[in-house]
């Protein structure tokens, strides 16, 4: 007997923000029975100045963890529910576990039980709309002491719960830590979960259906109307969602990479579209550059010594530096009497005064130098191994916008150049690349 095919697909949050959005989720999964398992998110978004299920679970928990009512926001909560349970004439059984939740908010030290609650209800209702079997990721998804994924344990209990299922809803973001406490992925996190239902499942596709046609070339508040990615490989995905590309969580292709499942961000919106594909790898490319991603808020640290060339031991000693309060750095460019770091402002939040006394004491340096306002911008393709004048092409543009360019790093994969501008740059350089590369 030759196995059906499995398409396992995921739900973003505004397409499932209200009882409309749930029917043309049954619609798109109805509309091919190879589409067997479901991973939600909780409701998102309505309108622009509406609040995420999420969000407001986060703030119910800080109230409470602050003393403060929280029953305020623990009611929107509840009616956003209420709205999609009395449109799709669904029974009463979403209600009981919002009492028990309710009942269970002041043991809660930590907001991850909490915050699962979204996906936890909206995939109790999704199952119930579709007359699908409900599976709780509790018992699916495994992770470590230390909050990081289990992905053995988690693909065996995947693979052996899954199997007796043909037709599942499996809420994303949260699985358990081994003591059975709820414990989530970071937000977005339900990529994450339906990336591991697909390997576990061996799909021969993984669905990701999001409010966007699926993943542009460059962010569109900075250009205008840009053009859609058709298709990328696995490593430019990579490169792109690091670098601050928002479509996909950018720890959601480990698992499908692993299996080599193609990966398809599709619109809800627009159905028919193809989106945008992601596959293992392509030979060929329609253009030279893939996509642009960039943001802002890196620091640089230079560090000058004199012949430092000829001084063995020199980076690592400044590594150690950076290992030693924690840090984890970006790029490393260096140059004959120099050495700079770009580690993100983030990780440098009071620790910065330590690192820079600590280089000092280890390597006895002429000079250490912080600058700030860095934005590091990447310009990602496969097609630029093998074409000529590309960085030529790039920096040209650049200049004739009057951009300075205060670093460089071409990426060993020959996929990748990355340059670092002034935050008053930033804008303006990723539209002249853009336009120098697509326009
Ligand atoms: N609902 C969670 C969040 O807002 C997880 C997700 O949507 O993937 O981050």
């Amino acid at each position: 007997m030759i196995a059906l095919s499995i398409i396992v697909t995921k739900f973003g949050g505004t397409s499932l923000c209200d009882a409309a959005r749930f029917q043309n989720v049954a619609s798109i999964l109805g509309a091919d029975p190879t589409r067997r398992y479901v991973v939600p998110s909780a409701p998102g978004k309505r309108f622009d100045d509406d609040e995420k299920v999420t969000d407001l679970l986060y703030k119910c928990h800080g109230q409470m963890m602050s003393g403060e009512d929280f029953m305020k926001t623990f009611a929107k909560i509840e009616a956003r529910y209420r709205e999609i349970a009395e449109a799709l004439s669904l029974t009463g059984r979403w209600q009981a576990e919002m009492d028990v939740i309710r009942g269970r908010f002041p043991q809660e030290k930590t907001a991850d039980y909490i915050a699962s609650r979204g996906e936890y209800l909206c995939g109790m209702m999704l199952a119930e709309y579709l007359n699908w079997d409900f599976v709780d990721p509790k018992d699916l998804i495994w992770f470590d002491r230390d909050g990081r994924l289990d992905a053995e344990r988690t693909e065996a209990a995947c693979k052996a719960a899954l199997d007796a299922h043909a037709y599942a809803v499996i809420p994303g973001f949260y699985g358990s830590l081994p003591d059975g406490t709820i414990h989530t992925f970071s937000r977005g996190g339900s990529d994450i979960t339906g990336a591991i239902v697909a390997s576990a499942v061996m799909a021969s596709l993984y669905e990701n259906w999001t409010d966007v046609p699926g993943f542009l070339m460059a962010d569109p508040r900075i250009v205008d109307n840009p053009k859609l990615i058709d298709c990328l490989t696995y490593r430019e995905l990579r490169e792109l969602s690091y670098m601050g590309a928002a479509v996909l969580h950018e720890d959601a292709i480990f698992p499908v990479r692993k299996k080599g499942i193609p990966v398809n961000i599709r619109s809800t919106v627009h159905p028919e579209h193809p989106g945008t594909r992601v596959v293992p790898r392509a030979d060929s490319a329609d253009s030279t550059i893939t996509g642009i991603a960039g943001h802002k808020g890196f620091r640089v640290i230079t560090v000058e010594k004199a012949m430092m060339n000829g001084e063995r031991g020199f980076g690592r000693r400044v590594l150690q530096a950076v290992e030693e309060q924690g840090i984890s750095f970006e790029h490393m460019p260096s140059g004959i009497d120099t050495l700079c770091l770009v580690v993100h402002e983030k990780q440098l939040e009071g620790r910065e005064g330590a690192l820079v006394n600590r280089i000092y004491e280890l390597t006895e340096p002429d000079s250490v130098d912080v600058t700030s306002d860095l934005a590091l911008i990447a310009t990602v393709g496969r097609g630029m191994v093998r074409q000529r004048g590309t960085s030529g092409k790039l920096f040209g543009a650049l200049m004739d916008a009057g951009v300075n360019v205060r670093m460089i790093d071409q990426g060993s994969s020959e996929m990748n150049i990355i340059v670092g501008v002034d935050h008053g740059d930033f804008e303006k350089a990723v539209r002249a690349i853009y336009g120098a590369f697509v326009e």
